[in-house]
């Protein structure tokens, strides 16, 4: 059984999945892998530093999703599919809704367009249950932004327009899958978060 967590820059999917394994890893049978996107594997994690090389700003936004896919099809073979064959349960930080929204709503090149990448890469495998932490991103981009001193004004916009159409990017794939992804209101105390998302993974999993 697969599980991706999604959602925008700054709504705690790290921190929500970590928490939520250490109040209810005790529970989990049969055994279960963590993983994250992007990386996961050796290769996986040098595409990743490809991608994320600052020294590479002119890579091309079709470029940058096809090293996505590349770097997703590798943890799929390498990591995912060996566990899922084992009966593992396994959790990913990110999967491929966050190509469809980054790449494909947020740069422009078409959700259908990188599904159709991603598809290739993958083999068409896809999440059993995908929880997306709904967070408006201005409120994400703030919450990220708290951590770190102030930046230029035109680049937070550029960046606040970037993640507002990344947003409506899952939204869109939402409403697409209602039955696999699951919102959970990010816009809530941490516990909360947690509390309901560990409520739907244990009315979603199988038993
Ligand atoms: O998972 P995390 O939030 O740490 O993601 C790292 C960065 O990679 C994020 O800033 C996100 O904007 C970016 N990303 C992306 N396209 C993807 C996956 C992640 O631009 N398909």
């Amino acid at each position: 059984y697969f599980v991706s967590f999604e959602g925008p820059d700054g709504a705690g999917k790290s921190t929500v999945l970590q928490a939520v394994l250490t109040q209810i890893k005790d529970q989990l049978e049969p055994q279960y892998l963590v993983t994250r996107e992007p990386g996961g594997s050796h290769i996986a994690e040098q595409i990743r530093d490809m991608i994320l090389d600052p020294a590479n700003e002119a890579m091309t936004a079709k470029t940058e999703a096809l090293l996505y896919a590349a770097q997703r099809g590798q943890h799929v073979e390498e990591v995912v599919k060996p566990a899922l064959a084992a009966g593992k349960l396994v959790f990913s930080d990110r999967y491929v809704d966050s190509s469809l929204a980054y790449q494909g709503a947020g740069r422009g090149l078409g959700i259908a367009q990188v599904a159709a990448i991603n598809n290739f890469a993958t083999a068409g495998l896809m999440p059993d249950l995908t929880i997306f932490l709904d967070l408006d991103p201005a409120i994400g981009l703030a919450r990220i932004k708290k951590a770190r001193a102030g930046s230029e004004d035109r680049l937070e916009q550029e960046q606040l327009a970037f993640h507002q159409k990344v947003y409506a990017g899952y939204q869109e794939i939402v409403a697409q899958d209602p039955e696999r992804i699951k919102v959970i209101n990010a816009n809530q105390p941490l516990e909360r978060v947690v509390d309901e998302t560990i409520a739907c993974l244990k009315q979603n999993l199988p038993t």
